[in-house]
This record gives structure tokens, C-alpha cells and sequence, in this order.
């Protein structure tokens, strides 16, 4: 990580040959030697020539992951397209680049993917939705999926219109795509100049929504294939965002969206596998098993030969990951569809997050492939595996599990039973953030906004509370002193129960408020929602500890 961010990363050989000096001092023991020998040299070298050892330091890098990602220019690419085929795989090709911050670099994603799609030797790419366009307002769903609809209708027509069969697939990464995803690809699919195209969509059996996603898409996949549509596919996997999910959850107060185990995952995905691995169902959605873990494939390929649904599953690994066991995987199922990352050499610093992703994946215990290349020769690894399969589908039922992250803005009556009053609290918890991956949230903002052009609410509230006449003005000012001192007579208990009905109401009220916020002050709906969420934290979860 370290060569990465100091060698790769800096716009200046000379910043960077610095570093690279810096970090061979430190002489990474797990380096191979020969690759020790060559860093010395280049620390060496890189004194007098950074202009020719750095970009020669960036080569050797660039080829020691070749294995994992290819190189997307034109020349390169159809040496590596050629020889993948050649081991008899199929290629579903990724393009990486820069993470798109604006329009200018969702064209280029798009552009680049489109470009790809129309060479011969490529009949397969993936792209996800992030990627479509510059980063929207959360709560601007309906805008949301419009504006990506619009930028990847080109790229699907190209495949549609093709004389070959192409094939696109929406990857998914966050939880927060999960719902974007699903709408641009069911409504981008349900046009008419559309209607005869297969593509596919990704599902994550790490969220317990998965069952209940996979069902819509079945039953929308259902009705498209009766007004004469295609098939789609899906491409089932466990789920790669496990530690941005745990951050998210963390910084905004939310439920892991997540399963808690791995078991729970492992028991998810033989879940959506058995519910999908049907005939009547794999006609309408084909399903991808796109893993490692060999246990996992085997129950898909046994299930699938017991249902008689073999046609209907693709079994989908990444390139350049346990190699061998993909070569023995291949010689039962069939040609593998290799999942292919491409990044043009310029861009190579942001292939960093896949292959970190990968590292992370072979370093932890939790994984299969952190135990794929020891498994012969390992009783206890081996065991380790075996148990954790035997014991995932010992939980297998027929429910169809609910999502983790329930919040909705709009059942503010909960919030009296929430909150009890009666109880101190003698910690501090933050009032969740409104999560605009919900629905529920999605249609209360909307609601808000539609009222905001013609709103009067903050007019009625100033004008049902202001003083015309001196009189009721005094009698206003008494009663607030005294009030001044029955409330110190209350005590710290009797404040805080106060205080803590005050932010539930703030809390049932937050509608209200961000609509005379965005009326009246013009306030941005990202700056007012924090503000609510101010008002309620201030007064629901500030430790008490009373003194009297
Ligand atoms: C071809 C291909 C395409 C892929 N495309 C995508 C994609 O579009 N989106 C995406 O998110 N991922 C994608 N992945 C990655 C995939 O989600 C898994 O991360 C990866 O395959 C490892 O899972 P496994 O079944 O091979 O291994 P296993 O070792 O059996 O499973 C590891 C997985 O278990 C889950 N897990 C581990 N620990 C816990 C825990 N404590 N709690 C809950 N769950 C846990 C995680 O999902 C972890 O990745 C893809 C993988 C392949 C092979």
C-alpha cells in the first residue's frame, strides 16, 4: 500500500523517487528477494534519474498485478482478450477509472465502456450505476434513475442493436445503489426498443434484502417475458462492501445493513439460490454463481443438476484468483465467465481499490480464499470450511428475511413509543441521519418538496404568535420569569424529561420544519436535514445525570 500511495500516486518523479528511497530503507521482509535486490537498485538509481527509474517502478508494479486486472489500451487489451480466451473462459469486462466526481468523467465511463462493447472480441461488460453519472442528491431518486436511465440508454441500445449478442450487466456496490440499481434496470428494461435484450443485475446475499429483491425481479422478469420480452440474469453474490457498509452504518447511526456472520450470508445465499433454481424460474431470470468458495459452488452445480436447471446458471469467478481451483471448477461446470477489471495504464492508481479489495478478501480468516491455497494440505483449514458449510444451510427456511434498515420518516407516531421518558438515559447515542436508501424516507422528502413552492406554514405560525397589544405583551413576560423558576425547581430529572418530550416533538415535526426551512430561507434540503437532526439530538440523548 505503501508503493502505491508514495511511489504510483505522486504527479512528480522526484516526490516519488524520494519516497521510493524512503520505503526501500525500510526493506519489506516479504518481498521475494529478487524483487528486494530490484527496489534497492532503483532507490539507488532513483537518485540520480527519477525520470527514468519511476516510471520503470510503475511497470514492474503494473506487472506484478497483471494476473488480477488488464490493461484497457487498445494494442494490450486484445493480446489479453485473445490469450484469456484461450484457457477457454469467457470475459465480462469491467472498465476502472477515476471515480466520477462530474459529468466529464461519467461521459469518459460511459464513452469507454461503449467503446469496448463494440469490438468484436468483447461480448460482455459490466458497469454500475455510480459510475453512469455525477454524484446526485440522495433523496432525488425519481431524478436519480432518470438521469442514469439517460446516460446508459446508448450503451443499451448499442447491444441491442447489435448482430451479435452483447451483454450488459449493473454491478452493485453499496447498499444505497441497491434500490437505484433495481429501478434503472427494470425500467431501462421495460422500453420497448428494449424489450428483446438480455442483461443482468447483480444481488448481494450479505443483505437480507436479497431474497426479496431477487422475488421482484423474478415476478417483473415474469411479466416482461409475457408481453414477449427476454430473460434476465442475475449474478448472485455474497457481497464485497462489507467494511463500507460497517462505516456507513457507524457514522450515520443506522443498522448494519449487513448480516451480522458470515454464517447468516452463507445461509442467505443458498436462501436466493434455492428460491431461484427452479425451471419455471430460470426461464425468466438465469442466475450467475459468482464466487470462490468451492463448497458454495458445488452445492449450486448439485441443486441445480437435482432441479434439472443446469441451462439456467453460469458459474462466474474473477481473473487471476485461485487459478487452479477455477481450472478444476471449469472441468466439471463448463467455461467459466471470468469477471475482468481493465484500466488503462494512466489510470492504474485507481485499480488500487480492486485489488485492495482482493487482498482483503485473501487476508482474512473469515473468507474461503484466505484458506484456498492451503486446503489440501491443511486438516484444520479444510475443517474449518467443511463446518462453516455444513453448519449454513442448518438454518435454511422458507421466510423471505426482512431488511435491517427499517426508517421511516413518516411513522412519527412511533417515535412516542421510541422514546421513553420515563427512563435517564446515561449514555449518548446520536439520533440516526435520514437514509435516503429507504423508501418510506424517499416519499416523505418528496411530499415536503411538493409543499415547499406554496407553503405558508412558518406565516401562520408568526402570525398566530404575534403580540399586538402591550397588555397580553407584560402578562407574556411575567409568566415566562416565573415560569424561570418553577423550571430550576424541577431538577436535572424533570428538566431532562422536558427537554426529551421537547426533541420528540421537534422530531415528529422535522417535515414541518424543513418545509418552513427551504420556504422561507431557501435553506438547501442537504444543510436543513442536518439542522432538524440538531434539534432532536440535543434534546432526546444528552447524558442527564440528575442531582436531585
Ligand atoms: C465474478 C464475480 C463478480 C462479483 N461481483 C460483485 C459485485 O458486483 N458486487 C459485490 O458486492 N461483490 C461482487 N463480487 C465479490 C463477492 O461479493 C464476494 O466478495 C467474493 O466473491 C467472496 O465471496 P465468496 O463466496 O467467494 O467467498 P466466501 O469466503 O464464502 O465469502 C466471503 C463473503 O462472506 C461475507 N462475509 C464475510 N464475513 C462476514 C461477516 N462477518 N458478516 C456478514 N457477511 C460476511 C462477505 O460477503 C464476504 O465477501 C464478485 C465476485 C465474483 C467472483
Amino acid at each position: 500500500m505503501g508503493f502505491v500511495d508514495r511511489v504510483l500516486r505522486p504527479e512528480d518523479v522526484r516526490v516519488a523517487a524520494r519516497n521510493l528511497r524512503e520505503l526501500t530503507a525500510k526493506s519489506p521482509t516479504f518481498l521475494p528477494a529478487h524483487l528486494r535486490l530490484a527496489l534497492k537498485v532503483g532507490a539507488t538509481t532513483s537518485l540520480l534519474a527519477p525520470g527514468l527509474t519511476i516510471p520503470a517502478a510503475r511497470r514492474l508494479l503494473r506487472r506484478m498485478v497483471s494476473h488480477l486486472l488488464i490493461d484497457a489500451s487498445d494494442v494490450e487489451l486484445a493480446k489479453m482478450i485473445a490469450k484469456i480466451k484461450r484457457r477457454g473462459a469467457r470475459l465480462n469486462i469491467n472498465l476502472l477509472g477515476e471515480a466520477v466526481l462530474g459529468d466529464k468523467e461519467a461521459k469518459g465511463r460511459i464513452e469507454g465502456t461503449e467503446n469496448l462493447l463494440m469490438r468484436d472480441d468483447v461480448d460482455y461488460v459490466s458497469i454500475k450505476v455510480s459510475s453512469a453519472v455525477a454524484p446526485h442528491a440522495p433523496l432525488a431518486f425519481d431524478q436519480a434513475v432518470e438521469h442514469i436511465q439517460a446516460s446508459l440508454l446508448p450503451l443499451f441500445r448499442l447491444a441491442a442493436e447489435s448482430t451479435t449478442p452483447k451483454f450488459i450487466n449493473l454491478d452493485m456496490e453499496e447498499y444505497r445503489d441497491l434500490d437505484l440499481t433495481t429501478a434503472v434496470f427494470t425500467e431501462l428494461l421495460d422500453r420497448e426498443d428494449l424489450l428483446h435484450l438480455e442483461a443482468g443485475i447483480v444481488l448481494q446475499a450479505y443483505l437480507p434484502d436479497a431474497l426479496g429483491a431477487m422475488i421482484r425481479l423474478q415476478n417483473w422478469a415474469a411479466a416482461r417475458r409475457s408481453r414477449g420480452g427476454a430473460a434476465i440474469k442475475v449474478r448472485l453474490v455474497k457481497g464485497a462492501n462489507l467494511p463500507m457498509e460497517r462505516v456507513e452504518a457507524s457514522l450515520h447511526g443506522w443498522p448494519l445493513a449487513t448480516w451480522d456472520t458470515k454464517q447468516e450470508t452463507d445461509t442467505n445465499y443458498k436462501r436466493v439460490l434455492n428460491y431461484a433454481l427452479t425451471t419455471e424460474r430460470v426461464a425468466n431470470v438465469r442466475i450467475g454463481v459468482a464466487g470462490h468458495n468451492l463448497f458454495d459452488i458445488a452445492y449450486a452445480w448439485t441443486l441445480a443438476g437435482r432441479r434439472g436447471v443446469r441451462h439456467g446458471v453460469e458459474f462466474e469467478m474473477l481473473l487471476g484468483m485461485a487459478e487452479g481451483q477455477a481450472r478444476a471448477v471449469a472441468e466439471t461446470v463448463g467455461p467459466l465467465l471470468l469477471y475482468v477489471p481493465a484500466v488503462h495504464p494512466r489510470d492504474f492508481d485507481v485499480a488500487i481499490a480492486h485489488l485492495v479489495r482482493r487482498l482483503q478478501e485473501g487476508a482474512s480468516p473469515d473468507n474461503f480464499i484466505s484458506a484456498v491455497f492451503d486446503l489440501h494440505d491443511s486438516p484444520a483449514l479444510y475443517e474449518r470450511e467443511r463446518s462453516r458449510f455444513v453448519a449454513s444451510p442448518a438454518g435454511l427456511d422458507d421466510t423471505v428475511p426482512a431488511p435491517n434498515r427499517t426508517q421511516d420518516r413518516r411513522e412519527i407516531a412511533r417515535l412516542d413509543q421510541q422514546i421513553r421518558l420515563d427512563i435517564v438515559p446515561t449514555s449518548f447515542d446520536n439520533t440516526p441521519d435520514t437514509d435516503p436508501s429507504l423508501a418510506g424516507n424517499r416519499l416523505w422528502s418528496q411530499a415536503i418538496t411538493e409543499r415547499i413552492a406554496s407553503s405558508t406554514l412558518g406565516d401562520d405560525l408568526v402570525a398566530a404568535h404575534t403580540i399586538t397589544e402591550r397588555s397580553v405583551l407584560e402578562a407574556t413576560i411575567r409568566d415566562t420569569l416565573a415560569a424561570g423558576a418553577s423550571w430550576a425547581e424541577l431538577g436535572a430529572r424533570g428538566r431532562a424529561k422536558i427537554l426529551r418530550r421537547a426533541a420528540i416533538i421537534f422530531a415528529q415535526r422535522r417535515g414541518e420544519l424543513l418545509e418552513a426551512m427551504a420556504s422561507e430561507c431557501a435553506k438547501r434540503w442537504t444543510r436543513a436535514i442536518p439542522k432538524c437532526q440538531k434539534l432532536s439530538i440535543s434534546s432526546t440523548t444528552t447524558p442527564v445525570r440528575p442531582r436531585s
